[in-house]
């Protein structure tokens, strides 16, 4: 009756967590659908902690009062920019927690009562979903935690290879397929540490984690979105594995959910990227050239670039027929998005067409510049993807650029040294004029100069994103 009770929860919190996601595909019911997936979560803890009595009702109360007290202090603690790296840890967190969870199923075999309970067995099939989610799970923990220093700035962003590289790669994975082999033929009886299928554990381990920094240390310059995504999506698989290894629906389900739709997004970025899947998958992207080298790309020495005041972008803005707003990560540094808004309103007061353009690897992390858009209430019909805006900049008067660098520079279309050659891009180069927002020349996260910046239609508006777009606002308000 209890595991029939428990059941029904799962198969309740798996509805869930589907409505949930269904919610995600519009910002208008994305933070519904999210709590909807989080209440699934928490049907599917309760139900099991209270079916199998392994907890009673009064410190499961101190398990949500500690632990969502912990989530909310990190929610509220953590800066918009510091975002990305959240995810990126969490992730890892995820990838860790499933193979401490297979590694708790053998140590369970290895119990000294094992044997009298019956327990001391491991079947072929056992042997390899847990070795898979001991795997998948190092490797997404010890990927993770690079990527989290590379959004950090604490690693360099730049690809880092050695020679020999892909070859240790493919090693380590023969060497962990061995492994799995192994521990699957020689599953049976636990006698303690000096068991085979242990060793075989143990070796799988540290293997996945030499591939989880073997695969993500040489991806560089731009192609950071695709790692988030992937990482992400193999932060579900070893969830699923580890449901296996329990024989666990809901872990199962909810794995198998984050592990599909991370997939999707990662397709997402490669073609955001303009890479393939097959590449990425073998972790080919990014490690062998030496393009992703700061100041690599078109070279700019020599040419000089128009900058102006917020008086006269404020005059062009107000007197535009059409403005199309372009942010980027530097919107998210300067937490412009509110002052952004303002702007938007106040042009629109004075007849100007105002529409967003968002690039799906703009910021660090996927759908960034979306949440912080819709946290300052922009309304989600003025938003256009890429495809669907592109085409609109030849017939737009101004377009503003706020912190975005990478995702506006034109030598992704023709210039086969850049590190981002082939990504398309948002045609800013395209309206009559266009303004950018940043403090300085530096360069944006892929490392190369940007040649918009010395277009003759370009201005630039040098200082701090949110500083700039609020004395626009007080001009414009005088206009
Ligand atoms: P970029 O990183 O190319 O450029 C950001 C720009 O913002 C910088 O040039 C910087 O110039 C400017 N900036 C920083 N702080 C401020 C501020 N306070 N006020 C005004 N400007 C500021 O950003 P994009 O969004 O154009 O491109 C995203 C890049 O990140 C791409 O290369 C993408 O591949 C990569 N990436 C994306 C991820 C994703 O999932 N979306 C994940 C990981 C990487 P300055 O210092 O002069 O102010």
């Amino acid at each position: 009756m209890k595991q029939q009770l428990i059941e029904i929860a799962y198969l309740v919190s798996a509805i869930m967590f589907i409505y949930g996601m269904k919610r995600l595909q519009s910002p208008a019911t994305a933070r519904k659908g999210n709590q909807l997936a989080a209440m699934g979560m928490l049907v599917a803890i309760v139900a099991t902690l209270f079916f199998r009595e392994i907890l009673t009702p009064v410190e499961m109360l101190a398990g949500v009062v500690v632990g969502g007290g912990i989530g909310a202090y990190l929610a509220k603690r953590v800066e918009m920019t510091g975002m990305p790296e959240l995810v990126a840890a969490f992730n890892g967190f995820g990838g860790i927690a499933s193979a401490l969870v297979a590694g708790a199923e053998i140590a369970r075999f290895m119990a000294p009562n094992a044997a009298m309970t019956g327990e001391a067995q491991l079947d072929a099939v056992g042997a390899i979903t847990i070795s898979l989610s001991i795997f998948i799970g190092m490797i997404t923990f010890t990927g993770s935690f690079v990527a989290f220093g590379k959004l950090s700035g604490r690693i360099s962003g730049n690809p880092v290879t050695f020679p020999g590289m892909r070859m240790f790669t493919i090693l380590f994975m023969l060497a962990s397929i061995a492994g799995m082999v192994w521990m699957a033929m020689e599953s049976g009886a636990f006698p303690g540490i000096e068991d085979p299928v242990v060793q075989a554990a143990i070796g799988i381990a540290v293997l996945g984690s030499l591939l989880g920094v073997l695969l993500v240390i040489p991806i560089g310059g731009a192609d950071m979105p695709v790692v988030v995504a992937l990482l992400n999506s193999y932060s579900g698989l070893a969830a699923s594995a580890t449901g296996f290894v329990l024989n666990n629906t809901a872990l199962i389900v909810s794995g198998a959910l984050v592990g599909a739709s991370g997939l999707i997004l990662t397709n997402i970025m490669c073609d955001a990227m303009n890479r393939s899947l097959f590449n990425v998958l073998i972790g080919g992207f990014g490690g062998d050239s030496d393009s992703g080298a700061p100041g690599g790309g078109t070279s700019t020495a020599g040419l000089t670039v128009n900058s102006t005041s917020a008086d006269d972008v404020a005059i062009l803005l107000s007197y535009a027929n059409k403005v199309i707003f372009v942010p980027g990560y530097g919107m998210a540094v300067a937490q412009a998005q509110h002052a952004v808004r303002e702007l938007s309103e106040e042009l629109a007061k004075k007849d100007v067409e105002v529409k967003f353009a968002v690039h799906p690897v703009a910021g660090r992390m996927p759908g960034h510049m979306n949440v912080l858009l819709a946290e300052a209430n922009v309304p989600y019909d003025q938003l256009f993807e890429m495809d669907d805006i592109n085409g609109e900049f030849e017939t737009t008067d101004v377009a503003v650029v706020i912190g975005a660098n990478d995702v506006v520079n034109p030598a992704a279309r023709h210039d086969k040294s850049s590190p981002i050659f082939g990504m398309p891009i948002l045609n800013v180069d395209h309206a009559s004029t266009s303004i950018v927002l940043k403090r300085s020349m530096n360069p944006g996260y892929a490392g190369i100069d940007n040649e918009l910046f010395y277009n003759s239609n370009n201005q630039m508006l040098f200082g701090d994103a949110k500083a700039s777009i609020s004395d626009i606002v007080n001009e414009v308000k005088q206009l």
